[in-house]
């Protein structure tokens, strides 16, 4: 069994980035300036809760600013802590080099369980923030752009958005200071189920790789594979739902309270419907309960994604873990000593900071959405459905046949915002898989995936300082 080492969260993505360093040949003043975190912002707030006043603590870490803004999203649990946020900042910056997103990394967090309080109050909370933000210079469509992260979503970001535009009236750029908005106020089509489309995306990529599938023992293609999914939150219930829609099989969904599984397959909507209703995710009909969550991650299966937190797989655990294939949907859930055991039994891990990847390349899309300030396929999907129309008549026409119904609407459709947004991350994520899979196979050396996609990242984040030079 692996050696039991604690290790902090930042500490381990230091080692995983050591570990790839060795692969490349930069400066080592270089390396080091990379893997520090630039601008660590830590704050106490007050705020009126009923009628106490609660200090809140807070964070915002820029890790990298070789490309403005810096980018990640802001996380509300209890357990946000500066380690936390700056190991997921350091990941900020290594995905977005990965998936050619130009920005650097960041991340901020609020120390608060955000169940215990009302939708006012966490409003409240959620504006204090983002003035604190404003006061330091923390927050801006060129300087830092926050996201959704584990505990936010649309409403608090447009809560950020709301805050910033009135503190900062007549900024004309200021729809694109968040993204993660709401459709409503600038957010873009796609954004929501981003991240666990980009999961689905990344894994069926690596699934059509047949030499990955045979070093695994599996058969090519999604279809047809059992799939264990930790997390039925944004990450986890998106991802589920592709899965199940490319036809593979969601045979166990695991949650605080415990898990359930059913080997005919389970349908995250009503398994979301019935947690909904009944407060739990247990006793979900024709599932079997797990009582002990963790214990799901150990039932035999293809691909297991962990998509909830960090550390949740560790030196302990992984030798029973029976995946074939594992999805890093969350930020972390992997330990370094779990990388080695699953180096040891020849499991495939797939890493969370390209595998997660989706949320912040739509991010992206956002962003120039509003500094464009025009919908996506706005100025051309007429004019595509009005050629394809010209196009498709002059070929029955000529040929003297006619095309059926269902192909012709398929021809004829120019691409709306959605279309657009969903091919863009298609695309993306097939190019960093392919990229971080060649540079693997490079050198037979370089131990596993995760190692490959740090070298990936090291020699865009390197190139990019080594050309701006270092200031005299
Ligand atoms: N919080 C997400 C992540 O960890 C999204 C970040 C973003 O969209 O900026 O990747």
């Amino acid at each position: 069994m692996a050696a039991q080492t604690e290790y902090k969260f930042f500490e381990a993505v230091e080692k995983s980035f050591d570990k790839a360093a060795k692969f490349t040949n930069w400066d080592p003043g270089i390396l080091e300036q990379i893997k520090q975190c630039n601008s660590v912002y830590r704050m106490f707030f007050p705020v009126k809760i009923g009628d106490k006043i609660e200090v809140i603590k807070a964070y915002r870490v820029q890790h990298s600013q070789h490309k403005s803004p810096s980018k990640g999203g802001i996380r509300f649990a209890l357990s946000v802590n500066l380690d936390e946020v700056m190991a997921l900042a350091a990941l900020m910056t290594y995905k977005c080099a990965i998936v050619n997103v130009p920005f650097g990394g960041a991340k901020g967090g609020i120390s608060i369980d955000p169940k215990k309080y009302t939708p006012y109050e966490l409003e409240k909370i959620t504006r204090r923030y983002t003035s604190e933000l404003i006061k330091k210079n923390f927050i801006g469509p060129g300087t830092d752009v926050p996201a959704p992260d584990y505990g936010t979503g649309e409403k608090e970001m447009a809560w950020i958005l709301d805050t910033y535009t009135s503190m900062r009236p007549g900024e004309i750029d200021a729809l694109a200071c968040v993204t993660g908005k709401p459709v409503s106020q600038g957010g873009v089509r796609g954004r929501r189920e981003a991240t666990g489309l980009g999961v689905f995306y990344g894994i069926r990529e690596v699934c059509n790789m047949h030499d990955m599938m045979k070093k695994v023992g599996l058969t090519p293609g999604v279809e047809g594979k059992t799939v264990i999914i930790q997390g039925l939150g944004n990450v986890g219930y998106h991802t589920a739902k592709f899965f199940r829609e490319g036809g593979a099989k969601v045979i166990a969904l695991a949650e605080f309270e415990g898990a359930i599984t059913n080997p005919d397959g389970l349908n995250e909507e009503e398994v979301f419907q019935h947690r909904k209703k009944t407060g739990s995710i247990l006793n979900f009909p024709g599932a079997t309960n797990i009582t002990k969550s963790l214990d799901a991650l150990e039932l035999p299966c293809d691909i297991l994604i962990p998509a909830a937190l960090e550390n949740v797989i560790n030196g302990e655990n992984a030798p029973n873990i029976k995946a074939k294939i594992i999805g890093e949907a969350a930020n972390g859930p992997l330990t370094p000593d779990a990388d080695e055991v699953f180096i040891k039994k020849g499991v495939l891990v797939v890493p969370d900071m390209y595998l997660n990847a989706g949320g912040v390349t739509v991010s992206y899309f956002e962003w120039l959405k509003n500094l464009s300030h025009v919908r996506y396929g706005r100025m051309e999907k007429r004019f595509t459905e009005n050629m394809n129309t010209h196009i498709l008549s002059q070929i029955e026409e000529l040929s003297g046949k006619t095309v059926s119904k269902k192909e012709k609407e398929f021809i004829l459709h120019g691409a709306d915002e959605a279309d657009l947004v969903y091919s863009g991350l298609e695309e993306t994520m097939i190019t960093a898989t392919k990229e971080i899979i060649d540079c693997w196979k490079s050198d037979d050396k370089i131990p596993d995936m995760r190692t490959a996609a740090y070298i990936v990242a090291i020699n865009k984040v390197a190139t990019s300082y080594n050309e701006l030079g270092i200031f005299p």
